[in-house]
């Protein structure tokens, strides 16, 4: 399972102040208190998480490194991002093509050393993320040592490994049992190195914060990985390097609300508009667009507008715009215009043509709901 996002486990903000937290955090707790839900495999779960969100933000350094790099600044070395869309990480399969390869190397006895993933979060306007965008990122990370070229020898000399051959694994005897062990020796590397680098002390890489440039494909969505293959941190002593995950972060855009490909918005317009019609700007993420309202137009109706939406970076199918009206009731009205608007009341009310199709049939329901009570 995917880590959900910490902020979303307590229910709080990004903004979120210490009182709020701990208060979000305590209603949690309460709720889910093994104490409360004895034998309750789902609370215990729920505790947990909400445990370990509170233990990382409540402290301003972890949960400043937690809103740069996500879980990999809390969990370094964890694996295998649950649910991660490789489509999208194969994006970037031509780009960082070369790298890629570096993956995988020799045999299992080598893959421990290899680099931590690292996350990155990337927040994004709508517009950004529905056009695509080229985004230049700083990422403090274990990069190569200069000085060695990555290998953790001084001269660059190594040998093989006299304990385990040169194979990374021992074979122990446990009983009637061979069981089969990383070397002690070598750490599984198979090699040992007989002088240190001095500026690394053996271990390959150094702290270092690096410029990247990543470029974010059109139509991604929050939650959208973009993986960059060996941009992770170094190995341990020229082992592969771990992958680098930006993970990306729609903020809420004043007009628009995503869904899927398509795009809601809300249009207020006058209730004169709304009765004999008329035409309406609509802003869309390429410019106005006219649209058309017809007489007798109630409010909340949603009218479509065929691909002015999303075009999504998985379907590659173009989204629609979504807009709802709204009738909005005009205020600071000058003496004059409530005298026209009385005008219009009397006439209305002298007519005998049926104006108020929805009032109408509420009156029937009022009338039948006092009826019934009666009876
Ligand atoms: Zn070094
Ligand atoms: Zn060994």
């Amino acid at each position: 399972m995917a880590k959900r996002d910490y902020y979303e486990v307590l229910g709080v903000q990004r903004n979120v102040d210490d009182a709020e937290l701990k208060k979000a955090y305590r209603k949690l707790a309460m709720k889910y208190h093994p104490d409360r839900n004895p034998d309750d495999a789902d609370s215990q779960e729920h505790f947990k998480e909400a445990q370990e969100a509170y233990e990382v933000l409540k402290d301003a350094k972890k949960r400043a490194a937690y809103d740069q790099f996500g879980h990999a600044a809390t969990n370094h070395g964890a694996r295998g991002p649950a649910g991660f869309d490789g489509d999208v990480g194969d994006i970037f399969g031509d780009i960082f093509g070369d790298i890629f390869g570096a993956r995988g190397g020799r045999a299992g006895a080598r893959q421990q050393q290899r680099g931590s993933d690292l996350r990155f979060a990337m927040d994004l306007d709508l517009e950004e993320a529905v056009a695509g965008i080229t985004r230049e990122i700083r990422i403090p990370t274990l990069g190569e040592c200069g000085t060695c070229n990555g290998s953790g020898a001084e001269d660059g000399e190594k040998t093989s490994c006299t304990t385990c051959g040169g194979v990374g694994q021992v074979r122990m005897q446990q009983g009637i049992f061979s069981v089969q062990q990383t070397c002690p020796a070598c750490k599984g590397m198979g090699q040992v190195i007989k002088n240190p680098c001095g500026s690394c002390h053996g271990q390959g890489r150094v702290r270092e914060t690096k410029t990247l440039s990543v470029k974010i494909p059109s139509g991604v969505d929050t939650g959208d990985r973009i993986r960059l293959a060996g941009e992770g941190e170094a190995g341990m002593a020229g082992s592969p390097a771990g992958d680098l995950y930006v993970e990306v972060r729609v903020k809420p855009h004043r007009l628009f609300e995503r869904d899927g490909d398509d795009l809601y918005c809300e249009v207020p317009i006058h209730f004169t508009t709304a009765a004999i019609g008329g035409e309406l700007e609509i802003p869309t993420l390429n410019g106005q667009v006219k649209l058309k309202v017809p007489p007798e137009t109630q409010t909340g109706r949603m009218f479509r507008l065929k691909g002015k939406g999303v075009k999504s970076v998985r379907s590659h199918r173009q989204g629609d715009l979504m807009c709802k009206v709204v009738i909005e009731t005009p205020v600071s009205l000058s003496k004059e215009q409530k005298e026209l608007l009385k005008q219009f009341q009397d006439s209305y009310e002298s007519s005998n043509t049926e104006h108020n199709p929805k009032s109408s049939s509420w009156l029937d329901g009022v009338r039948d709901f006092f009826d019934r009570m009666t009876s």
